[in-house]
């Protein structure tokens, strides 16, 4: 039997992201209304076995613009975990299995760090509490809290302070990936930049959500940060364009792109548009809303 623990976590969509003016301190604050989708990523954690000055003896992506070394948010999340704890923990190795797209605006990154968070917390003698986890996950970055817990929720301040939102139904999306990531920072110094009204109210995708209404959710839709993202990669225009065309309800740039999220009233309607666009793009379809950072079953662990 394998001696590894395994974690999953979700990519998110922001079903509404406001983007208040930049603060003093060099961040926004944020209103968004995350969505957990059934795309994910898993985490695999495996005794090292050998010795290293390091917690983390080594790290390995399967896909390319991973970093491999401290910069990793998986690696810092397993650093900072180990501190809080007070253990000493043996040296790791980490494996990223990456089902959400690099620089894609669906928080990769984040979720990498939440898995590692649930995975290695699964290893300690005496595990944090979920609360402990959060505290963590808000140092690691304003994503990671979202990915820990999953589902729908209100996001403040970075994004990092989360109430859940009252959420029925099923969505069902389309993604187009592009080839290239676009940087977050880049995305918003573009937005200060452009002289614009920020829109913070999520109302609407509060009614919509409430009444499982997925036309209702597709006009409310927002995302502040779109017109940035528009204008650093003006050919994210004709993918959305595109993807109503082949008959999603709704198409909008997810979080800081180049991802282009696309709802669609029916499973069949996102392979629809899924399939059209995939002549062009690399896409998938998935679910919303999905599970927190977990476990999975049949890990095992001895050192
Ligand atoms: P968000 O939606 O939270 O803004 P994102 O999904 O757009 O994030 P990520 O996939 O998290 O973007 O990657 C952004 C950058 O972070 C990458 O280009 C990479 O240099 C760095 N990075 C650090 N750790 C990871 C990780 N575990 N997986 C992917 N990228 C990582």
């Amino acid at each position: 039997m394998s001696n590894s623990i395994r974690a999953r976590a979700h990519a998110k969509v922001n079903l509404h992201l406001g983007v208040g003016p930049l603060r003093n301190d060099g961040y926004h604050d944020l209103v968004s209304v995350f969505q957990s989708l059934s795309l994910s990523s898993i985490v695999e954690i495996t005794p090292a076995g050998t010795p290293s000055a390091s917690l983390v003896a080594g790290l390995r992506a399967d896909a390319p613009g991973v970093p491999e070394d401290a910069s990793n948010l998986a690696w810092k999340a397993a650093e900072a975990l180990a501190q809080r704890s007070g253990e000493t923990l043996e040296p790791i190795t980490i494996a990223l299995h990456k089902g959400i797209p690099v620089a894609g605006g669906m928080a990769g990154g984040s979720a990498d760090a939440a898995a590692t968070l649930k995975a290695l917390n699964a290893t300690l003698q005496r595990p944090l509490s979920q609360n402990v986890l959060l505290d963590i996950a808000a140092e690691l970055g304003s994503d990671v809290p979202f990915t820990l817990l999953g589902e729908t929720r209100v996001g403040t301040g970075r994004g990092e302070a989360l109430a859940p939102l009252l959420s029925r139904g099923e969505y069902h999306w389309a993604l187009a990936f592009a080839k290239q990531g676009l940087s977050t920072p880049e995305v918003f110094a573009k937005l200060d930049t452009m002289d614009r009204e920020p829109h913070l109210s999520y109302e609407a995708v509060a009614q919509a959500l409430l009444k499982a209404d997925a036309n209702a959710l597709a006009a409310a839709l927002h995302n502040d940060l779109q017109a940035a993202a528009l204008s650093l990669r003006p050919e994210l225009r004709k993918v959305i364009a595109m993807g109503e065309r082949a008959g999603a309800l709704r198409g909008i740039v997810s979080g800081s792109g180049p991802t282009c999220a696309f709802l669609c009233a029916d499973a069949d309607a996102a392979q629809e548009v899924a399939a059209e666009l995939g002549v062009y793009y690399r896409t998938a379809t998935a679910t919303g809303p999905a599970p927190g950072a977990t476990v999975l079953e049949g890990s095992t662990w001895s050192i």
